[in-house]
């Protein structure tokens, strides 16, 4: 398991500033959500995490360790980064694409060993993408893609799993099942748990922690009940909203507001 804390991040593209004073801890074992407009940094931070993208100012450090300090492979053995797509230019079975997770085990022209190979088998135990291993990744439907892509990472056997938008595009079946096999990574091997997510009611009813990312900086961070409130989401997300509260647990769920006075509940 592994725990990381950012001090004062600061980063810009180009000169461009996108994200600055970011401060936050996630301890070991936790599951947090990332939440934010298009283009408030969420990519970015999840990049800065994952070692891809090397803050201006302002340190990382995960399990006691300066990431920009550690070796590229000891870093991929400990984090590893779900992208939103994964673009794969030839005809590469489900097996091949889980295989490229162990790229930070395997020596240059030695092939996957029995432990490399053991930990590929267990990754797609644990997404249950076995039944589709020889099948071609591209042909593969968004939500059966999402869980080889899931997959990928967990051969690298992280302790760290950083997820770019796992649910975008999937119907809600599909989302939920996702969203289950997260929790299950979490609960069930203790992955600590950074996952960008845009739809804010998922985001609340599957996790315990919030971090609102606007202008660059955290405007909330807490668990949906106090992240979820009408100030920071019509700030973050500029536009009126409504929340209401759904079921025993009493989620908040949050909609925009319509300009239409003719919607069919508001007859
Ligand atoms: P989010 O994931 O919250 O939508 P991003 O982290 O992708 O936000 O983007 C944050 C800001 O950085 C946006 O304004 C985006 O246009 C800009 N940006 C992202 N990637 C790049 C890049 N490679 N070069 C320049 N600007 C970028």
């Amino acid at each position: 398991m592994a725990s990381i804390q950012l001090t004062d991040i600061a980063f810009a593209y180009n000169g461009c500033p996108v994200l600055r004073h970011v401060s936050l801890g996630v301890a070991s074992g936790e599951r947090v959500a990332l939440l934010g407009s298009n283009g408030a940094g969420k990519t970015t931070l999840l990049k800065l995490i994952g070692g891809v993208l090397q803050p201006v100012q302002g340190t990382i450090v995960l399990d006691g360790q300066r990431i920009n300090r550690l070796p590229k492979r000891e870093l991929s053995r400990k984090t590893a980064i779900v992208p939103q797509e994964f673009v794969v230019p030839f005809a590469f079975a489900v097996r091949e694409v889980v295989e490229l997770g162990r790229t930070p085990y395997v020596r240059i022209l030695s092939g996957l060993r029995a432990s490399d190979r053991l930990a590929v088998e267990k990754a797609m135990e644990q997404t249950d993408v076995v039944q589709f291993s020889s099948r071609v990744f591209n042909e593969l439907s968004g939500g059966e893609r999402q869980r080889v892509m899931i997959a990928m990472a967990l051969a690298q056997e992280p302790e760290l799993l950083l997820l770019d938008e796992p649910t975008q595009q999937l119907d809600i079946t599909r989302q939920a099942e996702v969203m289950d096999l997260i929790i299950g990574l979490n609960r069930r091997w203790g992955l600590t748990v950074i996952a960008a997510i845009h739809d804010l009611n998922l985001a609340g009813r599957y996790f315990d922690r919030l971090i609102l990312l606007h202008n660059g900086t955290v405007l909330a961070d807490g668990p949906p009940e106090r992240v979820l409130r009408t100030d920071f989401m019509e700030e973050a997300y500029d536009g009126p909203v409504e929340i209401f509260r759904s079921g025993d647990s009493k989620t908040p769920i949050v909609f925009p507001v319509s300009r239409f006075r003719d919607l069919p509940n508001e007859q």
